[in-house]
């Protein structure tokens, strides 16, 4: 459905460009350097990343509101933009304009119009149309009215856009974007100006919608939480590239780097070394003793890894099950916390403190003698880079 290939975007660099020498050799930020992704029909893709590692440049880039350097941009087999390949012989420049390319967009501000109803803010962008594609009044009513009562918001048709609350005004956007019916859907962090209740209920709104409507989307926010409950497809950048790209659950489970899976989620991670490997069963070397655990990475022996271990992935007991299962390792709690659904525990291992989190039945207190078990199938294997 949509396919980029190769998108690169650099702009001037701001601090050299005042001297003589950088204007020679202008000094470039690659915002975007070298993305590939494709996103299926139906797919909602989203773009992971800490501030300023291109996830907007990227998204400008679809929409048609920056120019790449290079790169090739399809949306059902339509070419938005083809920068041809550096080095390669540019083949024929193309760049759609942005309001031709009919996509759909909702940004961080809501950039409603508040001098208008909230009728009024959806039926916008089908009256600005070319006669000829201008829906008649009737349909226009019937389209308008529609995509509001989609997103609950029918009741309110006559009201004034800035007499909403965040959440309606955030969801007022979303209809407008939708109204036009556009074949790709692209949301830059629309919910990060909200608060975090309504974060959270506009989340799992935002995924019902999405199933319902079928529409491809592509989804940009530094929040790992949202990324997991909403995206069918994750990619996460770092410095303008995409680093890792999956399924949500693979991502988590298996970061194929230290910044993925510190990105992504709290981990405990242990240094260590290959001992010994049969089929996918690893047996690590570390300094508080060796850890058994299921990879699919091909790492030879004597490598240098990192094990990251979720904080889920650990349980906290005052038994032992010593050769009964693997991965049984003893500590002593450092500290604990109640979180209502779940129950912290830092425990202190050799060198290491290592973080579980558990069932709240289980609430241990600080300076006891602990013992701690490593699940060998929620253990991640991450080459050392
Ligand atoms: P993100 O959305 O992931 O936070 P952006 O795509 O906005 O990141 O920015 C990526 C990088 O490009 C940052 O280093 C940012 O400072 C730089 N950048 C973005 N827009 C411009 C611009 N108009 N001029 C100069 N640098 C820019
Ligand atoms: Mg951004």
């Amino acid at each position: 459905m949509l396919r980029i290939k190769n998108l690169v975007k650099s702009y001037d660099g701001e601090q050299r460009r005042r001297s003589r020498a950088a204007r020679a050799e202008p000094d470039r930020v690659y915002a975007v350097n070298d993305v590939s992704f494709d996103v299926a029909d139906g797919e909602l893709f989203t773009l992971l990343g800490p501030s300023g590692c291109g996830k907007t440049t990227t998204l400008r880039s679809i929409a048609g509101l920056e120019r790449p350097d290079a790169g090739t941009i399809e949306v059902g087999g339509r070419v938005l933009f083809s920068g041809g390949e550096p080095g390669k012989g540019t083949a024929k420049l193309v760049n759609m304009p942005a309001n031709e390319r009919g996509l759909g967009m909702v940004f961080q501000s809501y950039a409603i119009w508040p001098h208008m109803t909230v009728f009024d803010n959806v039926a916008f962008p089908l009256q600005v149309r070319k006669r000829g594609t201008r829906p008649g009044k009737k349909e226009l009513t019937d389209r308008v009215m529609r995509v509001l009562a989609t997103m609950e918001l029918a009741d309110l048709a006559g009201r004034q856009a800035t007499k909403l609350s965040g959440g309606q005004q955030q969801r007022l956007a979303l209809a407008r974007a939708l109204v036009i019916e556009p074949p790709l859907l692209l949301l830059d962090e629309p919910l990060s100006n909200l608060d975090a209740k309504l974060r959270e209920s506009l989340r799992y709104e935002l995924k019902r919608l999405q199933r319902e409507l079928g529409i491809t989307s592509v989804y940009v926010t530094h929040d790992q939480t949202e990324a997991l409950v909403l995206s069918s497809s994750i990619a996460v950048m770092r410095g303008g590239n995409v680093v890792q790209l999956g399924r949500p659950r693979e991502i988590y489970e298996n970061p194929n780097s230290r910044f993925v899976a510190e990105f992504i989620g709290t981990s405990n991670f242990i240094a260590g070394v290959v001992e010994a490997k049969d089929g996918s069963r690893y047996t690590i070397r570390t300094d508080d003793g060796p850890l058994v655990l299921d990879a699919a990475a091909d790492v030879p022996t004597g490598s240098q890894v990192v094990v990251s271990i979720r904080p889920e992935a650990v349980e906290v007991s005052l038994s032992s099950r010593a050769g009964e299962v693997p991965n049984e390792w003893t500590g002593k709690v450092l500290t604990r916390a109640f979180l209502g659904e779940a129950v912290d525990h830092v425990v202190t291992v050799g060198q290491h403190e290592i973080r579980a989190r558990g069932n709240p039945s289980v609430s241990i207190a600080p300076d006891t003698e602990v013992y701690l078990r490593f699940d060998p199938n929620k253990l991640a294997l991450v080459p050392v880079a």
